[in-house]
């Protein structure tokens, strides 16, 4: 068996990065992170917004995930998250804010419920169908069972909440597998498995959907550095990735080109791991994986913004906020009341409330091109026609996400796999993020704790 390698270079210092390099440095291995921007965390980033730290990238983790609890709890912050306060999402569709009937990821449990929310117009006819063997687009599968009013309705604000995606191209089971789990009966599935969730609600302790730590999820990353034991290189890029030729048992495998090109650094070490968004890690990847380069080039990215306000005066919502169908033509594409959801928001906030309005979804990229003053202007006329008074304003902040989320379209999970297979070909090499088996935080950790457990010869960390 090849032994753990003693020197690591971790590619990329979002949340994947991390978690890789707080594994490995546990394990012994002397890690350094190699991070482009001039701060780690990627997609887990805060700003000030009206003087109070806020998230502008993720807000929430999954909880019914092990993963992102486990992270918490190995660096010690298990007792300092929170849970959100409220849960309670709305559509907002035909000039109303209007609760969400109980859905399993946007497919109804309950028909009338469904049509007395005033989401769609005439109940749905549930046509139940045998599940295809090959992938399918998730609108696809449920058009063909529900009928497309669900899907503009219910299953594209929810995929354009996660994915910022078109449910038309989306794979079924690389995005929605809670959606092929309820097999050909959606209606019957979805009613199934929340009475099942209701049952094991009851027979234990009631388990929250989601958390955060408290200050919000933008204070992770700074928290891993923290509880971890390797050393974090910033405004440092990786421009190239080239094997070394084994001269001697033990010499280090691998050369990185760091750095500007004014002043190109070397370093050498024993194995690595590239854990960037799939555009850089195909350029990283191109000589020395040439087929997982490939495979990764090809994976598309949709670039979204947060607008997200500090409002004064009253803010009379309840719940956690909504999500808005594209085809009612909005420009955002959904809100989240973050002083309501958390409490460590609205202790911050005080008498104001913090809300986060979120714009683009994949292809979109004419809206994105407003400047900043017409995107919080575009982004509050529609928060305001939602909720019906939003401010006075006092603080708004525009983040952009260019390239935020990867577009898993129909096949993706063959890609993946073809991907892992070319990478396995190649000692002392691995890949993590959210280009390969999810986005949310739990599963980006969850490549990531896989690919140190690699690199250590383990198939899990704990094995
Ligand atoms: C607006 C938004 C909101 C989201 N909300 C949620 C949420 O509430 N809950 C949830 O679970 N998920 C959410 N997600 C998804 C989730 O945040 C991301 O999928 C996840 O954080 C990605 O982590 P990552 O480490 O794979 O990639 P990234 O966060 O993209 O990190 C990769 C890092 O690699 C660096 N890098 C790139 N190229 C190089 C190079 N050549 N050399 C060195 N460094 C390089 C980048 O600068 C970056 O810091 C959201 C995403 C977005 C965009």
């Amino acid at each position: 068996m090849t032994p753990a390698p003693r020197t690591v270079a971790v590619i990329g210092g979002g949340i994947a990065g991390l978690t890789a390099a707080y594994d490995l440095a546990a394990a012994g291995c002397e890690v350094t992170v190699l991070e482009t921007s001039d701060r780690v965390g990627g997609k887990l980033r805060q700003a000030e917004v009206g003087g109070i730290a806020v998230d502008v990238g993720a807000e929430s983790i999954l909880a019914r995930r092990a993963e992102g609890l486990d992270l918490v709890r190995d660096i010690g912050l298990i007792d300092a998250i929170e849970h959100p306060s409220t849960a309670s999402a709305s559509i907002w569709t035909r000039d109303a804010l209007r609760p969400m009937p109980p859905t399993v990821m946007g497919v109804p449990a309950d028909l009338q419920a469904l049509l007395a929310s005033g989401i769609v117009t005439e109940a749905p006819e549930s046509a139940p169908a045998a599940v295809p063997d090959e992938d399918v687009s998730v609108a696809s599968f449920v058009e063909q069972r529900l009928g497309r009013e669900v899907v503009d309705r219910l299953i594209e604000p929810l995929l354009g909440g996660v994915y910022a995606g078109h449910s038309d191209r989306l794979s079924l089971r690389a995005t929605a597998p809670q959606v092929l789990a309820l097999g050909g009966d959606l209606v019957s599935g979805a009613a199934r498995s929340l009475a099942e969730r209701a049952q094991a609600q009851q027979s234990s302790q009631p388990s929250p959907v989601f958390f955060a730590p408290t200050g919000g999820v933008g204070t992770l990353p700074d928290a891993i550095v923290a509880a971890g034991d390797f050393a974090v290189r910033t405004s440092t890029t990786v421009r190239g990735l080239d094997r070394l030729p084994a001269h001697e048992p033990g010499s280090p495998r691998w050369r990185l080109t760091i750095g500007p090109t004014t002043a190109i650094e070397h370093l050498e070490v024993d194995a690595v791991v590239v854990a960037t968004p799939a555009p850089a890690a195909a350029r990283l990847l191109s000589d020395v994986a040439p087929r997982a380069a490939f495979a990764l080039a090809a994976v598309e990215y949709a670039s979204v913004a947060l607008v997200t306000f500090c409002l004064g005066g009253e803010f009379r919502t309840t719940g956690s906020g909504f999500l808005a169908p594209p085809v009612d033509g909005t420009v955002i594409k959904g809100a989240s009341f973050s002083s309501s959801k958390w409490q460590w928001s609205r202790d911050a906030a005080s008498d104001r409330a913090i809300v986060r309005t979120s714009i683009g979804r994949a292809g979109e990229t004419l809206l994105l091109q407003n400047d900043d003053e017409n995107l919080v202007r575009l982004a509050l006329a529609d928060l305001t026609a939602a909720v019906g008074q939003a401010g006075p304003v006092i603080d708004a902040h525009v983040h952009r996400w260019g390239g935020g989320l990867p577009q898993y379209e129909v096949g993706h999970l063959d890609v993946v796999d073809e991907i892992d297979a070319d990478i396995a070909s190649v000692e002392g090499l691995e890949v993590c993020g959210a280009a390969y088996r999810g986005v949310g935080i739990p599963a980006v950790i969850g490549t990531a704790r896989v690919a140190a457990a690699r690199l250590l010869g383990r198939e899990t960390l704990g094995s």
